[in-house]
């Protein structure tokens, strides 16, 4: 600027010394005539420049459009690289935003930013589908006039945030969320909200799970304790002593099938993942009808069917403990008169064991809930036949460590059919 000042006044003594000795020699109104000239030619040049930085500021391009003459280039040039360097930061600063942006929305629990008054300032997409929420248009609007689930806006109104929100969505009655709400930057707040779905259920299936193993042993030390103390207070007959011990005897037999059907269960829970050791089949299913033939103590004819040549890969005790299950249930639910067939398939695809009755069936609506811990069709039944109740859950499991699923079919009145269908991995094709 000083140098175009510098510049302005030297040009304006120039036209001056121009403009003196012709006012001196001619006539005055010459001299100030030249002096007005050169003035009037420096405002032009001014002017030019000016009318062109007033163009490029209404719209400034970074291009090299603004050129300037003389001093104004320099200026003009300073211009053009603040503007170019304000650009650049602009531009980092919306990559860095844009990069934030991508890293909420790719987190898997929601996230909301509310102002003070709980307006939405942003939320990502996991929010939007956890909430019903549009960041597009609910932008701003009060996130209380969205989700007007009463435990939620109690929630926020009442501005007690030590301890987080376990909410059951009005829209997925089925989901569980715990939704925080952590204050930041003073006057905003951060709501996360988790899904914590599968461990409420984990946390109910373990206190379901508490709930039955003590009611299940609490009926046999019931009865236990009451036939110890008719004993211990009233004189019995021998025989009539006699077969109270039986019942007892009865009793804690039931609760030590139970105890051990648990420590099964936990220690195929805890096991590592079960070896790749070759299961002679012919010899397993030779085993299973044997045992079969032994429970059923005749009434029943046992059959056994083979189809393709293969043995397993996996661990042999747990396969027997799932397939002697399935073959134990066969004899101790079907009647006297009824067969029971031992099938053995083995395909390029994978293998099937399956065990197949005549026995009284299950209803349908039984059939998803059987591998539940302790879910019996027929409670008084599966007593009586020494049931624990825990028999197909075992088998469920062992199955599940072999990635074998099974696979129940049953028609009431016609009899039941369960199959373990396991992978072409776990087959030894030989
Ligand atoms: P349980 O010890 O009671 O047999 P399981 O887990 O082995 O427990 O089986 C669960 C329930 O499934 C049984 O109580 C019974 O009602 C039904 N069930 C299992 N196998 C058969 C079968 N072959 N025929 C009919 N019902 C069966």
């Amino acid at each position: 600027m000083t140098t175009l000042i510098v510049r302005a006044v030297i040009l304006a003594a120039v036209a001056a010394a121009v403009a003196i000795p012709v006012g001196l020699f001619s006539r005055p109104w010459h001299g100030w005539a030249v002096f007005s000239l050169g003035l009037v030619l420096q405002m032009v040049f001014h002017f030019r420049n000016f009318t062109r930085l007033d163009r490029w500021s209404r719209n400034p391009l970074v291009d090299a459009s603004l050129e300037g003459e003389g001093e104004w280039d320099n200026i003009f040039g300073r211009l053009y690289r603040h503007e170019k360097d304000l650009r650049q930061q602009i531009a980092q600063r919306e990559h860095e935003i844009g990069m934030l942006i991508a890293a909420a929305q790719a987190l898997t629990d929601g996230v909301v930013l509310l102002d003070l008054q709980n307006h939405i300032v942003f939320c990502n997409q996991t929010a939007e589908a956890q909430l019903g929420l549009k960041v597009a248009t609910d932008r701003g609007q009060s996130v209380v006039n969205l989700v007007r689930q009463p435990e939620f806006v109690g929630y926020l109104e009442a501005e007690d945030f030590s301890r987080p929100l376990i909410l059951r969505p009005e829209r997925f009655r089925d989901r569980v969320y715990a939704i925080h709400v952590i204050p930041y930057a003073g006057n905003r707040r951060l709501m996360q909200i988790k899904d914590v779905t599968q461990a409420d259920r984990l946390d109910q299936t373990r206190r379901d799970f508490v709930a039955n193993v003590s009611h299940e042993l609490r009926t046999p030390l019931t009865v236990l304790a009451g036939f110890l103390e008719t004993l211990q207070e009233i004189e019995l007959e021998p025989e009539e002593r006699n077969r109270y011990l039986e019942m007892m005897a009865d009793q804690s037999r039931r609760m030590q099938s139970i105890v051990q059907d648990l420590l099964t269960l936990s220690a195929i829970e805890s096991a590592p993942p079960p070896e790749n050791e070759v299961v002679d089949m012919a010899n397993l299913i030779d085993k299973l009808r044997r045992d079969a033939e032994a429970l059923s103590s005749g009434r029943h004819t046992i059959r056994v069917e083979s189809e393709g040549q293969g043995d397993l890969l996996g661990s042999e005790p747990e396969l027997i403990s799932a397939f002697g299950n399935l073959v134990t249930n066969a004899v101790r639910y079907t009647p006297a008169g009824g067969t029971i067939t031992l099938h053995w398939h083995v395909s390029p695809q994978g293998a099937e064991f399956a065990v197949q009755d005549t026995g009284p069936g299950i209803d349908a609506k039984h059939i998803p809930r059987l591998t539940e811990r302790f879910y019996r069709v027929d409670r008084s039944r599966s007593r009586d036949s020494g049931g624990t109740g825990l028999g197909l859950a075992i088998v469920k499991h062992s199955l599940n460590r072999h990635q074998a699923q099974l696979h129940i079919k049953s028609e009431v009145g016609k009899g039941s059919r369960f199959t373990a269908r396991f992978p072409a991995s776990r087959v030894n094709q030989s």
